[in-house]
């Protein structure tokens, strides 16, 4: 029957239940707004947050779908990498589903699923196929991975220093914007002119394809040196915005097309993560992957983002596996949340056969 995903892993909770072909029948999410005062997640309020909302959330995906919660076949959710507390309270809520309703639980590796959710129906024309380059650019991830089947990671290089999401998130709050930084930063930069300014460009040309991107923090603060503690002009911001953005997406191009001579052969150039939800750098990667004869693949920006749906796909994708390779259906009950929890581990799950 039936799946019912929950995603709590940082300050999105979001319910979803997906068919056994995938196709979501109903999804429900809440952008927790609270952290907006602090300027980044407090991971309390997260939490707290995540327990006051999940009941009614599920509730709600459950009334939408027009099932009932004996149709379900399974249920699924993020426990990890994240936020522990948040973490907890949405695997605790999905195993006591599960239970309850005595059917497997299934423990979702959160970036796993971010890696996996360009193979979501109707992302790519007749599904994507592995082997994939994987450009994973999140709030707490900027990796280049080389997704050869569920469950195989390989990992060609990754950010020395901040995340991507981190290094815009810091900058917009450097340039006095809202958070989350990412799409408030991307608005501006819109109005701005891309090389009014000369940003470095982090480990460019080097070999391999690791990321760095606290010189580009640097920079930007000796930019505002001069402004203090005054609000800046709109126009310089937005140059500023829109010179920072075209480092970061001139940078990520280089990066990636070192992960791609890294790779045999490759079926796409794959990007996945908060921040591939920047124009930007889709437009830019976009063309990368032309000049190389791929096709560009990321999902619709809403999936880009947290969200239940890739949790869903993810446990999908690893029961498929377990059948084919013949090893038992996962039924993690009585696994605990991590807040920490290396893709290298994936493989783990289909060893025992
Ligand atoms: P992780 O998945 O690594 O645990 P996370 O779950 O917090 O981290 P996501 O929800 O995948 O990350 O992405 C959030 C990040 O994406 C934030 O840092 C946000 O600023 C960034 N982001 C979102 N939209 C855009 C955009 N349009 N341009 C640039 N960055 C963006
Ligand atoms: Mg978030
Ligand atoms: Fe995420």
């Amino acid at each position: 029957g039936p799946l019912l995903a929950i995603e709590s892993s940082c300050d999105e909770t979001a319910c979803a239940i997906l068919s056994t072909q995938g196709d979501v029948l109903a999804e429900r999410l809440v952008s927790q707004s609270d952290h907006a005062a602090f300027g980044g997640v407090v991971p309390e309020i997260a939490a707290r947050a995540h327990l006051a909302l999940l009941p009614d959330l599920v509730e709600e995906t459950l009334k939408a779908s027009g099932l009932a919660r004996s149709d379900l076949g399974a249920v699924a959710a993020s426990t990890g990498p994240g936020l522990i507390g948040g973490l907890i309270v949405g695997a605790n809520f999905g195993k006591g589903l599960a239970i309850a309703l005595q059917k497997p639980f299934i423990a979702v590796n959160h970036i796993e699923a971010h890696a996996l959710s360009a193979r979501l129906p109707g992302v790519f024309a007749g599904g994507l196929p592995f082997p994939y380059l994987l450009l994973l650019v999140s709030g707490g991830h900027c990796q280049c991975l080389a997704v050869e089947g569920v469950g195989r990671y390989r990992r060609l290089g990754g950010t020395i220093d901040d995340a991507a999401g981190e290094a815009f998130d810091k900058v917009a709050k450097m340039l006095g914007l809202g958070w989350p930084g990412g799409p408030v930063l991307e608005a501006l930069a819109r109005e701005g002119n891309p090389t009014a300014f000369a940003f470095p460009r982090p480990l460019k040309g080097r070999e391999g394809c690791d990321f760095s991107f606290s010189g580009l923090k640097t920079a930007m603060a000796r930019q505002l040196e001069p402004y203090g503690m005054e609000p800046l002009p709109r126009e310089l911001a937005a140059d500023l915005a829109a010179s920072f953005q075209q480092a970061v997406a001139d940078v990520i191009g280089d990066r990636v097309t070192h992960a791609l001579g890294m790779m045999e052969r490759p079926t796409a150039l794959v990007a996945a993560g908060g921040v591939a939800a920047n124009g930007v750098l889709r437009a830019r990667l976009t063309a990368l992957a032309q000049a190389h004869d791929l096709p560009f693949v990321a999902p619709p920006l809403r999936l880009c983002t947290d969200n239940a749906v890739m949790v869903g796909w993810a446990a999908l994708e690893v029961c498929r596996e377990a059948q084919r390779l013949g090893v038992p259906l996962p039924d993690d009950r009585s696994t605990r949340p991590r807040p920490r929890w290396p893709l290298a581990e994936m493989a783990q799950r289909f060893a025992s056969g």
